[in-house]
C-alpha cells in the first residue's frame, strides 16, 4: 500500500471494458493496488487486458453471457483473492442484485448500498421521495395497474401537453417518447412500455411534463458510511444526440452563483434522503426561466466525472475506493472550490456521414493530442479492433483551461489534432460542434445539434491538418523507406484514410 492511503484492499476487480476499466485500473495502480481485469471472447487483446495486473476470461462475446454475467464475475473475485468490484459504469453498475450479490460473497461492491440503488433505479419511486424530501420535480402521472387510456389521458391532461412517456427503470436515454398530441398517447405509451420491457425487463411507464428547450446540469454527490455527504458541483450535459451526451462540462454557463449553490443544496438533500452513499450524481433538467428539476439519480460513476477531477484536482475513482473501505470522506464542503473550465468530448467510432452508424474495423493509427492540460481516457490503442458487440465510445477528449474562451480554444486545438485511422469517428463533427459561434456563446439546450443543424463537414476522416501532423510524426519515427511488407498494412495506403484531402 502506498503512503497517503489507508485503504485496505490489495486487489480489486473492474467488471468493466473499455476506456472505464483503463482508467480505473490506472487509479488502482497507483494506490498500489492490483487491478484485475474481464474480457470476453471478442476483447482477449483489448486494451483494458493489458493495462490490468491479471485478467481473467468471461467466455462469450454478447454483453448478457459476458459482462453482465454476475455469476462469472464473482466467481472469478472468489478464486483470485479479490477484495472489491469496481463495476465501471452500465453493464453491473447500477444492478442493486449484483451489489447484493457481491456482499454476500464478502467482496466490497465499490460503489451505493443495494437499498440506494434500488430505490433510485425506479424512476418513480425515486421522484416520490425526492418530492417528499423537497427537491423539486416536474409534473407527472403515474398509472396504476389497469388503468385504461381515458384515465391515462384523463392523468396527461392534468399533466399538460407536450409531454414525455418515461420508462420507470429506463437509462441510457432508452423507454422515452415525446408525446405533442392526445391522440399520440396511446401508440407513445405501447412503444416506450415495448422498448423499456425488451431494455430492462420491465414495462412500467409514467408521465412526465415536457420541457420544451431544457439544459441538462447534473451535480456530482459523494457520500461515506458515516453520514458525511458532500456535493462537488455542477456539470452541463446538454449536448446530446437522441438523449444520450456528447460533450459535457464544467462549470455550467447556464449558472449564476445563487442557482449553483441552490442546486448544489438540492442534490445534497436528495444525498441525504436516501442516506447515499459512494459516487452518485443527482440529474437535473433546467428550464429557460433557470428554474430546475429533478430528472433522475445515478447511482454510479459517470461517464463524463473527468472534468470535475479537472477542476477540482481530485481523483473520484480513489474517493470511491476510500469510502468503499470504510473510511470517511477525506474532504469537507467548505474545501471544494473547483478552479477553471473543463470541457470533455466523447469519441466515438461512427460515420456522421452515415446516420452515425457505428464504424467497425482495426485501428491502423491512433495519435491522440498531448499537452498538459490535455488528458485522454482511452479504450483503444493502435492496432485495436472496434467490434460491434459494445458501446461505441473509444476515449474521452478532456481538456482545461482557465475560464471557458480558454478551455474552449484548448478543445479545438486537440480535436483539430485527434487523429483516429481504420475506423471513422465524430472527430470532425465535434470540431463543428466546438466551432459554433452559439456553443462558444455557451447558449445551450438538448436540442442544441439540431436546431443548429449540426454536421460533420465531410465523411467522418480526421481532420486535414491533424493528418499532415500524424504523417510527419509517422515518417520522423518509421523512416522514409518502408520495407514493401510493412507497405502492405501501411494506413497511410489505406485509400480511406486520405478520402479527406
Ligand atoms: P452518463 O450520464 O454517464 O452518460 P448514460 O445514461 O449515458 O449516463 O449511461 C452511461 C453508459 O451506461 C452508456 O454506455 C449507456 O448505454 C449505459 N447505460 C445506462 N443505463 C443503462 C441501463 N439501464 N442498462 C444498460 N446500459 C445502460
Ligand atoms: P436516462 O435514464 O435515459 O438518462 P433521463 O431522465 O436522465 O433518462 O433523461 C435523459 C435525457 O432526456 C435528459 O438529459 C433530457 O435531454 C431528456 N429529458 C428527460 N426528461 C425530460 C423532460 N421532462 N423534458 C425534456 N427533456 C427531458
Ligand atoms: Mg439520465
Amino acid at each position: 500500500m502506498v503512503a497517503g492511503t489507508k485503504v485496505v484492499f490489495s486487489k480489486v476487480l473492474i467488471a468493466n471494458r473499455g476506456e472505464i476499466a483503463v482508467r480505473v485500473a490506472s487509479t488502482l495502480q497507483q494506490m498500489g493496488i492490483r487491478a484485475v481485469a474481464v474480457y470476453s471472447d471478442a476483447d482477449r487483446a483489448a486494451l483494458h487486458v493489458r493495462a490490468a495486473d491479471e485478467a481473467y476470461p468471461l467466455e462469450g462475446i454478447a454483453a448478457s453471457d459476458t459482462y453482465l454475467r454476475g455469476d462469472k464475475i464473482i466467481a472469478i473475485a472468489k478464486a483470485h483473492a479479490v477484495d472489491a468490484i469496481h463495476p465501471g459504469y452500465g453493464f453491473l453498475s447500477e444492478n442493486a442484485a449484483f451489489a447484493e450479490a457481491c456482499r454476500d460473497a464478502g467482496v466490497t461492491f465499490v460503489g451505493p448500498k443495494p437499498d440506494a440503488i434500488r430505490a433510485m433505479g425506479d424512476k418513480i419511486r425515486a421522484k416520490e421521495s425526492m418530492a417528499k424530501a423537497g427537491v423539486p420535480v416536474l409534473p407527472g402521472f403515474v398509472a396504476l395497474p389497469g388503468d385504461g387510456i381515458e384515465t391515462i389521458a384523463a392523468g396527461a391532461r392534468t399533466v399538460g401537453l407536450p409531454l414525455l412517456v418515461k420508462a420507470a427503470a429506463g437509462g441510457g436515454g432508452r423507454g422515452m417518447r415525446r408525446v405533442e398530441r392526445e391522440a399520440e398517447l396511446a401508440a407513445a405509451l405501447e412503444a416506450a412500455a415495448r422498448e423499456a420491457k425488451a431494455a430492462f425487463g420491465d414495462a412500467r411507464v409514467f408521465l412526465e411534463k415536457y420541457i420544451t428547450r431544457p439544459r441538462h446540469v447534473e451535480v456530482q454527490i459523494l457520500g461515506d458510511d458515516h453520514g458525511n455527504v458532500v456535493h462537488l458541483f455542477e456539470r452541463e450535459c446538454s449536448i446530446q444526440r437522441r438523449y444520450q451526451k456528447i460533450v459535457e462540462e464544467t462549470p455550467s454557463p447556464a449558472l449564476n452563483p445563487k442557482t449553483r449553490d441552490a442546486m448544489g443544496r438540492a442534490a445534497l438533500k436528495a444525498a441525504r434522503a436516501v442516506s447515499y452513499t459512494n459516487a452518485g450524481t443527482v440529474e437535473f433538467i433546467v428550464d429557460e426561466s433557470g428554474a430546475f428539476y429533478f430528472l433522475e439519480v445515478n447511482t454510479r460513476l459517470q461517464v463524463e466525472h473527468p472534468v470535475t477531477e479537472m477542476t477540482l484536482r481530485r481523483d473520484l475513482v480513489r474517493l470511491q475506493l476510500e469510502v468503499a473501505a470504510g473510511e470517511p470522506l477525506p474532504l469537507r464542503q467548505d474545501d471544494l472550490a473547483p478552479e477553471g473550465h473543463a470541457f470533455e468530448a466523447r469519441i466515438y467510432a461512427e460515420d456522421p456521414a452515415r446516420g452515425f452508424l457505428p464504424s467497425i474495423g482495426t485501428i491502423r493509427k491512433w495519435v491522440p493530442p498531448a499537452a498538459p492540460w490535455v488528458r485522454i481516457d482511452s479504450g483503444v490503442a493502435e492496432g485495436s479492433e472496434v467490434t460491434p458487440h459494445y458501446d461505441a465510445m473509444l476515449a474521452k477528449l478532456v481538456v482545461w483551461g482557465r475560464d471557458r474562451a480558454e478551455s474552449l480554444a484548448r478543445l479545438r486545438w486537440a480535436l483539430a489534432r485527434f487523429v483516429v485511422l481504420g475506423v471513422r469517428t465524430n472527430v470532425e463533427f465535434l470540431q463543428a460542434l466546438a466551432a459554433h459561434p452559439e456553443f462558444e456563446a455557451g447558449r445551450l439546450h438538448t436540442h442544441f445539434l439540431d436546431q443548429h443543424g449540426i454536421a460533420a463537414p465531410t465523411t467522418g476522416d480526421p481532420p486535414r491538418e491533424a493528418l499532415l501532423a500524424a504523417a510527419w510524426a509517422s515518417l520522423r519515427t518509421n523512416g522514409m523507406a518502408a520495407s514493401s511488407t510493412e507497405a502492405a498494412g501501411d494506413p497511410w495506403r489505406d485509400a480511406t484514410a486520405w478520402r479527406a484531402f
